[in-house]
C-alpha cells in the first residue's frame, strides 16, 4: 500500500501533522499552482511531486535535530517558501523569517502567511548581503536555512552573519554537498563557522542524493562580512 505524504512524514521524520496542518499544506499547494501561472515560483507543478520534493524535503531539516520550541529561524533565498514555510506550518511555535530578494515572491509569501494565519511568520524583502548588516537580523537567529541559493563558499557569507553564536546554519544540498563543504573550509573559518557534518536525507521515490550540510556558528563574524551584493558568490572566500 502506498503511503500518503503525511504518513511518510510520520514514518520517515516522526512528524505527526494534525488534520488542520494537513489542510494548510493542501491550501499552500493549491495556491502555489494558481500563482505559478503568473509568477515564476517553481518548476515542480505535479501535486505529488510538490508534496515530496518541496514539503517532505523541507521538513527533512528535522533530521539535524535543531528546532527547539520558539527557535528563531531565518530562511535565506526562500523563493516560494522552501524550506521555511513547511517548517512554520509543521512547527507553529517557531518564529520563521523568510528572506527573499524578489518582490513578486514576497507578495506570494505574504498572501500564504495571511491566508493560512501563520502568526509567527514574517517576510523580509532584501538581499542577504544587506540583511546581514542590519542589527535586527545580524547574529539574531538560532537556525539559518537555505536551499538551492548558491554554492556553499558564497552561501556561507550569506548565512553565517545572520546566525547567533552557538546557532546553526543548514544548507540543503544535492550530489555536490561534500565538494562544496570542502571548498567552503576557508570561508567557514573566516566567518566564524565550523562544519558539524554532512547528513544524508532519503526521500521516497527520489533518486538524486540529498544532504544537510550542518554548520555551527562558533565565533562572531568580522564586521566587513557580508561583502557588497554579488561579491560573496563572484569572489567566494578561499584559502
Ligand atoms: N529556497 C527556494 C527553494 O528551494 O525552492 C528557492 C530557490 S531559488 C532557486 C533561489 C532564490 O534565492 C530565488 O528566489 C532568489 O531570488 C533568491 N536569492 C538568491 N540570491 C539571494 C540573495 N543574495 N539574497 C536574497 N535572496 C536571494
Amino acid at each position: 500500500m502506498t503511503l500518503t505524504w503525511t504518513e511518510q512524514a510520520a514514518a520517515l521524520l516522526n512528524i505527526h501533522l494534525t488534520e488542520a496542518q494537513a489542510a494548510q499544506f493542501d491550501l499552500f499547494a493549491a495556491d502555489l499552482a494558481v500563482w505559478n501561472e503568473r509568477v515564476n515560483l517553481t518548476a515542480i507543478t505535479d501535486l505529488a511531486a510538490i508534496q515530496v520534493r518541496h514539503f517532505l524535503d523541507s521538513l527533512s531539516i528535522v533530521q539535524a535535530g535543531v528546532l527547539p520550541d520558539g527557535a528563531r529561524v531565518m530562511d535565506v533565498g526562500t523563493g516560494a517558501g522552501f524550506p521555511g514555510l513547511p517548517l512554520q506550518i509543521a512547527f507553529p511555535h517557531l518564529e520563521v523569517t523568510l528572506l527573499e530578494a524578489t518582490g513578486k515572491k514576497i507578495a506570494f509569501l505574504d498572501h500564504i502567511i495571511s491566508s493560512l494565519g501563520l502568526v509567527n511568520a514574517r517576510t523580509v524583502q532584501a538581499r542577504a548581503e544587506e540583511a546581514g548588516h542590519l542589527p535586527e537580523h545580524r547574529e539574531q537567529y538560532d537556525l539559518v536555512t537555505a536551499r538551492a541559493v548558491a554554492r556553499l563558499p558564497g552561501l556561507a557569507e550569506y548565512m553565517l552573519p545572520l546566525a547567533r553564536i552557538g546557532g546553526r546554519c543548514i544548507a540543503m544540498k544535492g550530489a555536490t554537498a561534500m565538494t562544496e563543504a570542502a571548498d567552503a573550509r576557508q570561508a567557514l573559518a573566516v566567518l566564524g563557522g565550523r562544519l558539524v557534518g554532512v547528513e544524508a536525507v532519503t526521500l521516497p521515490e527520489v533518486d538524486e542524493p540529498h544532504y544537510l550540510v550542518v554548520i555551527e556558528k562558533i565565533a562572531p563574524t568580522p564586521a566587513v562580512y557580508p561583502r557588497k551584493p554579488g561579491i560573496p558568490t563572484r569572489k567566494p572566500l578561499r584559502g
